[in-house]
């Protein structure tokens, strides 16, 4: 069963059937544990694309199923799906580990508990000594692991990531990479990655599906991909 299907997936804004879609009749299927990447020009489709995915909007036409079940009029909070934006969105009067402890703590789950996960997690993302810093006395890569500390804290099937490196200095942006790719492996949580950047979504995808005006043009490993550009 796949981790993630779109079947016959379009979205238009507007409602008019003459607009253009913004996304057009697009299928695909992402396996449990891949790493799979949405790549394409600016307006292709694939922000629109992810956030039907994670419930943040609903297509105009077709059904998604997550782990074989319909969930295409689900909101996110039913989904078992986490996003990590490309602002972060981290809170900055809580420190690093009361970021990362923010849901378990609302979802109730006991005090014990959430320091072992968040433990776990800010060892994972090599921040155990940052724990009780702020998130604005942190570089930009190190912000960067803590949204995504929190974002797996609590065991999604399914984690989304729009443009997350994007406000990145190049150096770092490739460090990061070389990272994101290592704990995505550790945890063996399915990852959707949108990037503009082809390099990137080589450099970090087990499979790539390259958008072009709403539609999947190319879907294959970065080999593929990159013999088909
Ligand atoms: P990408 O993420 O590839 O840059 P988007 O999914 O953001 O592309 O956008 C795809 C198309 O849908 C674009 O033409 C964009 O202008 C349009 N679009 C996206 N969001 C909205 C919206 N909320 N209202 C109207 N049009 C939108
Ligand atoms: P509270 O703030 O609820 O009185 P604590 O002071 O024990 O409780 O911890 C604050 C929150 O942040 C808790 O959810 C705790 O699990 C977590 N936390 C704080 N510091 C760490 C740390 N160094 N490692 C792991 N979790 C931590």
């Amino acid at each position: 069963t796949p981790a993630v299907r779109l079947d016959r997936i379009t979205k238009r804004f507007g409602g008019d059937n003459d607009t253009a879609a913004a996304v057009a009749d697009l299928s695909l299927d992402i396996a449990p544990g891949e790493f799979y990447s949405l790549l394409g020009p600016s307006g292709c489709g694939k922000t629109t694309t992810l956030r039907m995915i994670g419930g943040f909007a609903d297509p105009t036409s077709g059904s998604i199923l997550l782990a074989g079940q319909d969930v295409t009029r689900l909101p996110p909070n039913k989904r078992n799906v986490n996003t990590v934006f490309q602002s972060y969105a981290l809170f900055d009067h809580l420190s690093v580990a009361d970021n990362v402890a923010f849901g378990l703590k609302r979802a109730g789950v006991a005090r014990e508990e959430i320091r072992r996960r968040v433990g776990e997690m800010l060892e994972l993302v090599q921040l155990t000594t940052f724990a009780d810093r702020k998130p604005r006395t942190l570089s930009g890569g190190q912000r960067q692991r803590v949204a995504l500390a929190r974002a797996l804290v609590n065991r999604p099937a399914v984690l989304l990531l729009d443009e997350p490196l994007a406000a990145l200095d190049l150096k770092l942006r490739r460090q990061m990479q070389i990272e994101l790719k290592q704990i995505q492996r550790e945890v063996g949580i399915t990852f959707v990655f949108v990037t503009h950047d082809q390099d990137e979504a080589l450099t970090m995808s087990d499979r790539v599906a390259v958008m072009n005006a709403g539609r999947v043009e190319h879907c294959g490993t970065p080999e593929d991909v990159y013999e088909h550009p």
